[in-house]
């Protein structure tokens, strides 16, 4: 499980899950997985998420606003109570957590401290948890792309959140239909953030994920694995055909395709490159008309 959401559960108005609650859920959630590692996102709240509380004045500019690790980081008890679910977890099974909406190196500190503070309270409370346990930052804006060195000098690992990346690479809202078209995951920029992440990653000797809906998409998955991709995330229903079309790739020939596709200036062109690719390698597997 590449993104387990918490947003759904935690923001429930009705009731307000306890660190106990939440450690119940998690534990399940690590049986069930078992040997196979499941990332648990800590709360992503805001934009055109539910917000934790109700705001006396909503954000003039939602996704721009209080959203993701800020409230988390705003409300270190509330934030402490699900790292410690989450730590509790990690002792029954391969779990790992990641941080949303990081935008810097100081909130990726800040987070990490808190994790720090819940482990030696765990340990004082003779609690189980997996000391290294597998924390990573998700990068989905462009200035973490920008300082993707320092902040991988922190982390175990990236997940790149590309349904937000490519919002605010090209400032196209993700859910405004009037500019739907200009949301376009193949943009020159996309393409050329996406590397810039995963070529920090290499320096520092960790591993790339994608957990947007670009993971899915069949037409781009020579170009992500060209650009350096460890792992996709995609929902239940696309594993098979995206673990299928995976297999159909040669790593070399997507790294060539990568490196002419950076060099693209249009994203028609970039797409145009990765579908005719994934055409030949999986044709039973893409729509002609896509
Ligand atoms: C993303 O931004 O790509 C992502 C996976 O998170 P969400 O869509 O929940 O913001
Ligand atoms: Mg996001």
């Amino acid at each position: 499980v590449g993104l387990f959401r918490t947003k759904f559960f935690l923001l429930d108005t009705e009731y307000s899950p306890t660190e106990e609650d939440q450690t119940e859920i998690y534990i399940e959630l690590a049986k069930r997985t078992g040997s196979q590692p499941a990332i648990i996102r800590t709360l992503d709240s805001g934009g055109d998420k539910l917000s934790t509380e109700p705001l006396i004045e909503p954000d003039p500019n939602p996704f721009l606003g209080w959203r993701g690790i800020r409230v988390s980081l705003d409300r270190p008890d509330f934030f402490k109570e699900q790292l410690r679910a989450i730590l509790r977890a990690s002792a029954h099974g391969k779990i790992g957590m990641m941080f949303p909406f990081i935008s810097g190196i100081s909130e990726t500190r800040r987070c990490q401290t808190l994790v720090k503070e819940c482990m030696g309270e765990l340990e004082a409370e003779g609690c189980k948890f997996d000391a290294n346990l597998e924390i990573g930052a998700m990068i989905e804006i462009p200035s973490a792309v920008l300082v993707a060195d320092e902040i991988a000098q922190e982390v175990d690992f990236f997940s790149i959140g590309t349904n937000d990346l490519i919002q605010y690479t090209v400032a196209v809202d993700r859910i405004n239909n009037r500019v739907a078209k200009l949301y376009r995951s193949t943009h020159p920029a996309v393409i050329r953030m996406i590397k810039m992440t995963t070529d920090a990653a290499s320096r520092a000797g960790i591993w790339t994920g994608i957990c947007g809906e670009m993971a899915a998409d069949l037409s781009l998955i020579p170009l992500l694995v060209g650009l350096g991709i460890d792992e996709l995330s995609v929902g239940p229903h696309e594993i098979a055909p995206v673990r299928k079309a995976l297999l159909s790739l040669d790593f070399g020939e997507c790294k060539t395709l990568a490196e002419e596709a950076l060099a693209m200036p249009t994203s028609a062109e970039i797409y145009h490159l990765s579908h005719e690719a994934a055409r030949a390698a999986y044709p039973d597997l893409i729509d002609d008309n896509g």
